[in-house]
């Protein structure tokens, strides 16, 4: 407590808030006092977060935690052509529903960390279980990459690249235009939509490999279902889908 109580009495000596660096105490410290400047909230609920809390306040937190997917439950359709397999974290619900817009369209990038360890859980075990050679985004058109200034996909792929060490590959599988959004579209009308969507540039780099492929939300699969099979044509071996979320709606069957 001495040297806390130097650091209080004496802030204008830079040599002794050195000396006496403390650095649990310094970090509670800083972020007490960067609290004071920008009140930290809730990324759902607006709620005044502790000291303890990032992103989300606890009650929220536990609430994505409770919507978590048993493991059976987090298998996606097997109906599948291209896509050999694919798995999910959550229903696309709130508070994940509201965390995931507001990341994409609120500028709450650093919220995808509410979401690191459940990612890291179920994409490890996967990892162990599947050989893959790399893990590649579900890629943006140019326009609205431009228009966000990132791709949540990338977002969700470098979190598991870091945690299974294997590589993230944004130079294999490109969205060749930007295509009407799909929210409205039945089932058939998707698959036109996106007929021909993606492209391989560079063949000898997907030739017999293995690949995840990585999505925000799932809704019908037909856009992870038409990069799987531009890969496949390009010559995959084996293309598996994480999903980060799924919509209820005709996902399984
Ligand atoms: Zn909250």
């Amino acid at each position: 407590m001495a040297k806390a109580a130097c650091i209080i009495t004496k802030p204008s000596l830079p040599t002794s808030i050195f000396l006496s660096y403390n650095a649990p105490f310094m970090k509670l410290y800083w972020e007490a006092f960067l609290r004071l400047i920008y009140p930290a909230t809730c990324g759902v609920c607006n709620a005044l977060l502790t000291l303890t809390e990032t992103g989300l306040c606890q009650p929220c937190q536990d609430r994505v935690f409770h919507l978590r997917f048993a493991p059976d439950d987090a298998l996606l359709s097997n109906r599948f052509q291209s896509l050999d397999e694919g798995w999910t974290l959550y229903p696309y619900q709130p508070p994940v529903q509201d965390i995931l817009t507001g990341i994409k369209f609120a500028g709450k990038r650093w919220l995808i960390r509410v979401f690191h360890e459940d990612i890291a859980m179920l994409t490890q075990a996967l990892a162990s279980e599947n050989h893959y050679d790399a893990i590649i985004p579900v890629p943006m058109a140019r326009r609205r990459f431009l228009e966000r200034e990132f791709n949540q996909s990338e977002l969700i792929a470098q979190r598991i690249g870091q945690k299974t060490n294997v590589p993230v590959e944004t130079d294999l599988l490109f969205k060749k235009h930007h295509t009407p959004s799909q929210g409205l579209l039945s089932q058939k009308e998707r698959r036109i939509n996106l007929q021909h969507a993606f492209e391989v540039r560079k063949k000898d780099a997907v030739k017999d490999r293995s690949f995840l492929l990585v999505d925000d939300i799932f809704t019908t699969g037909a856009t992870a279902e038409e990069a799987a099979r531009t890969l496949k044509t390009a010559g995959a071996k084996r293309v598996h889908l994480f999903a980060l979320a799924r919509t209820e709606r005709d996902s399984r069957n």
